[in-house]
């Protein structure tokens, strides 16, 4: 009862009250299809308690409780469980309270994981025929899985220097365009990264990683535009015709910015006494922002998104290489420009209005993605009357998104939405309940090539084992949040 139906069908209210010290309510935006999921979550808690997260919902209020959170502990329609905060959070935290922390459960392990976009100037009909072909060579191209070794040769003296200049790095070392980086988030790069605030450990993970896919759910995805709904803003996207073909990355900071995570995780529950902090949850440690190891992770968390845009950049490389190879064509005259790259795990400082008053937070995003309106100064100029590009995952099998951003996203949620369709079942839980054959069929039915490089993903990943993106992004266009742009096809998925 503490959880309350609002007049807005699709605004579910965390009272203060479902546990202790709430400084604000949680904002749950959901349908009715959505809602149950989350119900039946708090169903199964109640009965089997083994669980290693807490239900979303518990999760959410529990981030209420952090010292100078404003407005809301808001969960966006793909919200599920993970590390201390809910994965499809949006916290934010006022800059001018100097007891406002920062959190690097809040963040995520993988810090600044995102989805990047290219466009081409083929069309369906240009790879029909070459389907395999063409999933083969990029899988041949793309290291993927645990252990792979990235492309990019690196030693130590390299690393610091692109852990420091993101992008830039890439741009230098001839990996990127120089226009990648206007349709990048921060184009390609924290300026507050610092390496000496990376831990030696997180170095050597880095070394080895840099120009990795990753494992799990990351991937590269070859997709044709399958609807558009806003033709405009599509338009500004290059994006005309239906059967356009492009190119969806996913991917993130790999083991560096998971070690980052865990270093900080380990530094902050240490510190939290000192500054007198008790926390709901272990998992939520945390620490002034203006402290030393507030700032510390920080300036590490800098360097972790600066390693992802290279990350990301890379695999742009290599998909840029491999559809050269298959057309016989540069890069260029397949026009394989980023239409744009979002980071969908991480925190900013930015400029909101909080009850009629314009604050400067730490805006803490878990598994939810800017959504700035059409004439904020932060948008490149190619998207001032469309507004930010919003780029959304479905699975393997069923469709992504593209979206724009709204002014009602800076009213609601921090200038926030959705980043995938959220995982409905666990792992383990896919793989007992899954079978590997109907999965390969379905795909196969559907004219999906893939490749991956551990077949325990095929059930892991498979569509069931996600929310429906389509009830997820018309959550987030009825309530405003993101507006549909279009809507992409997978035509091959090269997974690790
Ligand atoms: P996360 O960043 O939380 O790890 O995952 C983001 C989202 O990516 C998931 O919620 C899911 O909707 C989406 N996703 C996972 N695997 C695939 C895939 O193979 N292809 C596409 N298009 N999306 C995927
Ligand atoms: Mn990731
Ligand atoms: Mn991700």
């Amino acid at each position: 009862s503490l959880i309350e139906k609002t007049d807005s069908k699709h605004l579910l209210k965390i009272k203060k009250g479902l546990v202790p010290n709430m400084n604000v309510e949680g904002h749950v935006y959901v349908n009715d299809n959505l809602r149950s999921l989350i119900y039946e979550e708090i169903n199964a808690y109640k009965v089997n308690k083994s669980s290693t997260f807490l239900p979303a919902v518990v999760q959410i209020a529990n981030v209420s409780t952090l010292p100078g959170i404003v407005k809301a502990s808001i969960a966006l329609p793909d919200v599920h469980a993970g590390y201390g905060f809910a994965i499809g959070n949006v916290a934010a935290f006022d800059m001018n309270d100097e007891k406002a922390v920062v959190s690097p459960g809040g963040v995520g392990f993988d810090i600044n994981c995102g989805v990047r976009l290219l466009r081409t100037n083929l069309f369906y009909s240009d790879i029909k025929t070459k389907q395999e072909e063409l999933a083969q060579l990029m899988f041949n191209n793309i290291p993927v899985g645990v252990g792979s070794q990235g492309v990019i040769i690196c030693n130590q003296e390299y690393l610091d220097d692109a852990l420091c200049s993101g992008m830039d790095w890439c741009v230098k070392e001839g990996y990127s365009w120089v226009e990648d980086k206007a349709n990048c988030e921060d184009n390609g790069r924290s300026l507050y990264a610092d390496s000496n605030c990376v831990s030696i450990r997180a170095k050597k993970r880095g070394i080895t990683q840099m120009g990795t896919l990753g494992a799990g759910n990351h991937y590269a995805e070859i997709q044709i535009v399958d609807e558009i709904y806003d033709k405009k803003s599509a338009k500004l996207m290059g994006i005309e015709k239906k059967n356009q073909v492009c190119v969806m990355i996913h991917s993130g900071s790999r083991g560096l910015g998971h070690q980052i995570a865990t270093d900080a995780l380990i530094d902050m529950e240490k510190s939290m006494k000192k500054y007198k902090i008790n926390v709901i949850d272990k998992q939520l440690a945390c620490t002034p922002i203006h402290s030393k190891e507030g700032q510390n992770y920080l300036k590490a968390m800098g360097a972790a998104c600066n390693f992802a845009w290279i990350n990301r950049s890379s695999m742009t490389f290599l998909a840029r290489q491999a559809f050269s190879k298959c057309f016989n064509q540069s890069p260029d005259e397949l026009d394989m420009h980023v239409i744009y790259d979002v980071s969908h795990n991480i925190a900013k400082i930015e400029e909101h209005m909080i009850n009629g008053k314009l604050k400067k937070l730490l805006v803490h995003r878990k598994g939810s993605t800017r959504a700035f309106p059409p004439f904020h100064p932060l948008i490149p100029l190619d998207y001032q009357y469309s507004g930010q590009p919003i780029l959304i995952g479905g699975t393997m099998g069923t469709y992504s998104y593209v979206l724009t951003g709204t002014e009602k996203a800076m009213d609601l949620s921090i200038g926030s939405t959705c980043h995938g369709a959220g995982r409905a079942l666990s792992r383990n839980k896919s793989r007992n309940t899954l079978n590997y054959v109907d999965v390969m069929n379905k795909l196969k039915e559907n004219n999906i090539s893939i490749r991956v490089a551990s077949p325990k993903l095929i059930m892991e990943e498979a569509p069931e084992s996600y929310k429906n993106v389509s009830d997820v992004v018309q959550t987030c266009h009825d309530v405003g949040i993101s507006n549909k742009c279009f809507r992409l096809k997978p035509v091959a998925v090269i997974k690790g």
